[in-house]
């Protein structure tokens, strides 16, 4: 894939943020996060533009040549390479906070199963959780951690539709679930991100656990 970019970004930002995707992408790959080619990652590079994962290729195995450049309507920007189908997704983050540097999507056999079985409530509440801490903004397991359960389309304009929905109704948002699907969360920084996607992960796995635990 050939990547020119404008003027006003340097390849050696443009770089920085490949490399980090690529970085994050083989480490949750090796996780067994993002199975047969799915999830997607990106970063943003200034106000207008994203960095973010072509569409289609095995995420433990992605090169810098496999992260394109995007402006934040989620068209391609200096390639002809075609961008994750889940971009309005990742550029819905960045227009809602000019403050959220990274966003990922993965597939992990625990975000897809807590997603079919909490579809119907549309949500899961974590409570009582020492390590929803690592969640920014959260100081204590006594508060609650919603997470919100999506019905899953091929039609991304409806996602984002729900997703801002959720947001315009004043309720906190820090990662909601597809169903049958996935997870997407964000942060102010890849670690930050990272640290939200692991947490998430293991609280989702804990509530899978013990709801399998009680009705034994
Ligand atoms: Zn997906």
């Amino acid at each position: 894939m050939i990547q020119t970019l404008p003027a006003t970004i340097p390849a050696s930002l443009f770089e920085q943020r490949a490399d980090a995707i690529v970085e994050a992408a083989r480490e949750l790959s090796e996780l067994g996060w993002t199975p047969a080619t799915s999830s997607n990652f990106s970063m943003r590079v200034d106000d207008a533009h994203a960095a973010i994962t072509v569409s289609g290729k095995h995420k433990g195995r992605l090169g810098r040549e496999d992260i394109m450049l995007i402006d934040l309507a989620g068209n391609a920007v200096g390639t002809d390479a075609r961008p994750s189908a889940e971009t309005a997704l990742h550029t819905q983050i960045y227009r809602r906070w000019p403050q959220m540097q990274a966003v990922l999507h993965t597939h992990s056999r625990t975000q897809s199963v807590a997603s079919r079985l909490y579809a119907d409530d549309g949500v899961i509440r974590l409570q009582g959780w020492e390590l929803q801490k690592a969640i920014s903004g959260y100081h204590s397991h006594d508060s609650v951690l919603e997470i919100p359960v999506f019905p899953n389309t091929q039609h991304m304009p409806e996602l984002v539709v729900r997703v801002d929905a959720w947001l315009d109704a004043g309720k906190p948002l820090h990662a909601y679930l597809i169903d049958g699907h996935g997870i997407y969360t964000w942060g102010r920084d890849m670690a930050e991100t990272r640290r939200h996607l692991e947490a998430l992960e293991f609280l989702l796995a804990c509530e899978l656990d013990l709801k399998q635990l009680r009705a034994s």
